[in-house]
This record gives structure tokens, sequence and C-alpha cells, in this order.
């Protein structure tokens, strides 16, 4: 070390974070500007879990993978994927190498991204204008999502049992939808209160109509339009919204962010900004190993039900894969890694106070990896091992992954869980991985294109 000036030995014991874009070949941000146009294309086609999950089946079945259903035989080199119940997709390739001894490669994304969805009984008119009643689904900051035009997507089962999928809001030709919001000159007292309760959950309304029916006998005048152009075109009456999941999203298209269209703004990069890479990465390697890339629903809600991470259906899958290959699931289990892929959040000048710098995701230093997430004391958290860290950075440096470590905001700032721990607990080893995010679920967030093409080398990294 003696031939080494003070600042080349400092640079060398010394860890800083790198700037994907400036430790890039011109050719190199080329590839990062056009693997972002297919991104953004997938962010355009997935708004809701379940168009997010047939999305991902046509990539699949487009690059040779075919439905898998249990009890089916499956052997080495097989591409398959699992479709649970629409809303959550298990994609995977029977590797060639002993699977008790290699486990599996799994990347674990979620498709599901906080929203609106309409109440049962949603249809409701006042003072001339019909509405549609809804309850939000996961954390949203309430007052974002008045007075912005909004889409309506989703599915209504009718009485026969027919299925009717809806997309309103998306072509330019159609009509969008709307929250009120107080105009500034009565607002004096709701600018007062805490952005919290400005606006309560209940005037969350959706204006969905204004032209009163033309008929003198019929009471409810602007509800009746609006159940008859649906009726005209869904052939839907009003108790079948009783079977129906209709959500309420932002209506904006994807769009690059900046004069050097740098950065990526858009509804739900949390987490499609992980599951197109986790699906992209499975499709652009080969490998000899076990690789199975996970799309699950509910994340937002707590990875409950029978499309989230705490069903069994993981296991489940797994075990009948092992089966088919005559391998025990338990061993499998605990000889296999997991990279919990979810967003984190991007350090923020304009809200500093709330993050410590040193241990923050920086834009456009590459994808980040936290060894843990949690509140309150790493509450929530399945905390990776140091040696699991280790081997992710190894596989990372072996193959030139530009990427940086962080945790969530200041330690009693708050904080936010993943999939890991559901995942973990089955005995697979896991740590988070993810884009760092501006303006998480905000209607409209915010990434780095350097920062989703660097999750997608790491995850190629990582199954290759
Ligand atoms: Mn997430
Ligand atoms: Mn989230």
């Amino acid at each position: 070390m003696s031939e080494l000036t003070a600042k080349e030995l400092f640079d060398k014991l010394s860890y800083k974070k790198k700037n994907v874009f400036e430790a890039s070949s011109p050719e190199q941000i080329k590839k990062i500007y056009d693997y972002s146009v297919g991104y953004m294309k997938y962010l355009d086609d997935a708004k809701t879990e379940r168009e997010a999950a047939d999305t991902t089946v046509a990539m699949l079945e487009a690059n040779g993978y075919t439905e898998y259903k249990f009890g089916d035989k499956l052997s080495p080199r097989d591409k398959r994927y699992f479709n649970q119940k629409g809303k959550s997709i298990f994609a995977f390739r029977v590797g060639s190498k002993n699977i008790e001894e290699d486990g599996i490669k799994i990347l674990a994304a979620h498709i599901d991204a906080p929203r609106l969805d309409l109440k049962q009984v949603p249809l409701y008119e006042d003072s001339n204008m019909g509405f549609f009643k809804t309850h939000y689904y996961g954390g949203v900051k309430k007052y974002q999502w008045t007075a912005i035009p909004l889409a309506l997507h989703g599915v209504i089962v009718k009485a026969d049992g027919s299925t009717v999928k809806v997309v309103i809001g998306e072509d330019d030709s159609d009509p969008v939808f709307y929250i009120n919001d107080l105009l500034p000159h009565l607002g004096a007292r709701q600018s007062q209160e805490p952005l919290g309760t400005a606006i309560s959950g209940e005037t969350l309304n959706i204006l969905v109509g204004g032209l009163p029916y033309a008929d003198e006998e019929v009471s409810e005048k602007v509800k009746m339009t609006v159940l008859s152009l649906i009726y005209e075109k869904y052939g839907v009456v009003e108790e079948d919204f009783l079977s129906a999941e209709l959500s309420v999203v932002p209506a904006f298209k994807a769009r690059d962010i900046g004069f050097d269209r740098a950065l990526i703004g858009a509804y739900g990069h949390d987490d499609r900004v992980c599951s197109y890479p986790a699906v992209t990465a499975l499709l652009d390697t080969e490998s000899e190993s076990t690789v199975l890339v996970v799309l699950a629903d509910k994340e937002e809600i707590g990875s409950v039900g029978l499309t989230g991470m705490q069903s069994d259906v993981l296991v489940d899958l797994i075990a009948k894969i092992c089966e088919q290959l005559g391998a025990d699931d338990i061993i499998v289990r605990s000889n296999s890694v997991c990279l919990s892929a979810d967003v984190t959040a991007a350090y923020d000048p304009n809200f500093a106070d709330v993050y410590e710098k040193r241990n923050s995701a920086l834009v456009s230093c590459g994808t980040c990896m936290s060894k843990y997430t949690g509140a309150r004391g790493k509450s929530g958290t399945s905390d990776a091992s140091a040696e699991l860290v280790g081997y992710v950075r190894r596989v990372f440096e072996e193959n030139g992954v530009i990427w940086q470590t962080a945790e969530l905001g200041k330690v009693d700032a708050g904080g936010g869980g993943t999939v890991a721990q559901y995942i973990a607990k089955h005995n697979i080893e896991t740590v988070d991985i993810g884009v760092p995010v501006i303006s998480m679920h905000a209607p409209y967030e915010v990434v780095s294109k350097a920062d989703v093409y660097s999750t997608y080398t790491a995850f190629c990294a990582f199954i290759k």
C-alpha cells in the first residue's frame, strides 16, 4: 500500500456509490433508454393486477411458456407458468442441475398497486351529478387523488356467470372520470386541516355523469342515463356491481420526465418496475438452474388472501415441481434463494429531513438492496443474513452490476414492509432489492431509467 498516495489509498479503502449514467458508455446509455420503451408500454397495458397478469402471460406465451396446472408432468428445461386466479403469476423454467443441491432461484415482485376500488353498490346521483362510491386500496395520500383524470378498470360477473372486462379512460377518445375538490375560495378551513384528514375516504366519490335521462317519469334521471349507457355497452344492470371488481386508477400514460428524458413518470411503478425486469430477465437469460418468477397480488394490503404471498400456493407449487423431479421440497427450499423485488424510497432533497442520506437510495445509483425493511426497530422485516448479502454482492460484482444499499428513511420516521418475510418463513433465504422511487404511492410516481435497467441486469446476473 506504501506506493499509493493518500487520495488513492482513501479511494481504495472507502465506499462510495456510483452513478449508473456516469459509469456507462454512450452505447450503454442507449441500451438503458431503449429498455425503458418496453417497460413504459408494459406500464400502460398493466394498470391492475389482472391486466399485469394477462400482459405477463402474453409475454411468456410469446416466448414458448405454456400454462401449468397442478398435477401436470414436468421435466428439465420445461418453461411453464401457473396462473393463480388471474391475479398472480408464477413463471418457471425447470433447470438441468440437481434441484436439491442447487435449489430454486426465485424473483418475487408484486403487481397490485394503490388505487380506489368501487364499493359494491357504487352508483348514486346528487345535485345533477352521478357518482360512484369508492373504498381506497393500499396506502394512498387521499388528497392526491382529487382533480386528476381517472380511468375505470376491472371485471363484472353477470347473473348468468359471464364476465365482462371494463377499461374506460385509456383511449384518447374515451371519457375519463374525476374526484371533485374544494375551490381555494371556500377552502380556508380545509387548508388548516392536516393533509391526512383534509380529504376523507367517503369524499373520494367518482364523478361519472351529468346528463338527465329524457323522461318525466324517472326520478333519478342522471343515474338512469348512466345505468342505460352501461347497459347498452356491457349488458350490465346495477345488481351486477355486487359481483364486480372495478378499480379507479389514474388515466395518465407513462411519460419521459425531464429535458434529458432520464426519468419516467407513471402510475404504478411500485411494483411493476420490479415485475417487468423480473419477467424480461427470465425471458432473456439461459441457465442450468431452476428459476421461478413470482408476481404476487395483495402486497399493498398485507399480502393476504388467495393471491397474496401469505397464501400456501408458493410452497404448494414448489412441492409439485419437486414431486415431478423426484426431489424433496424441504431440501429444495432450504437451498433456494429469493430476491424479494420491490421498490424503495429514493432520497428526495425536497424532503431531506425524513431521510438519513448515507443510508438512503440515491436516484440513478442503481438497483437498491435493503438488508432489512420494517419500522420502529426493524419490526416486520426478515433481515437478510450478512452471508446472503455477501453472496448476492459477489454475483453482482462478477457481472458488473452497479447497485446500492439503503433503508427506507430515518430510523424513527416510519418504514415499510415487503413480501420478503412471507417467503423467508418457508426457509428460503430472501433479501429485498428494487428500484428507488420518488413520490412512491402517488398517482404519478417517478423512477430513473438507469435504476430500471440496473435492476434488470441484477436479475439477469442472479438467475443465470
Ligand atoms: Mn411495493
Ligand atoms: Mn407499495
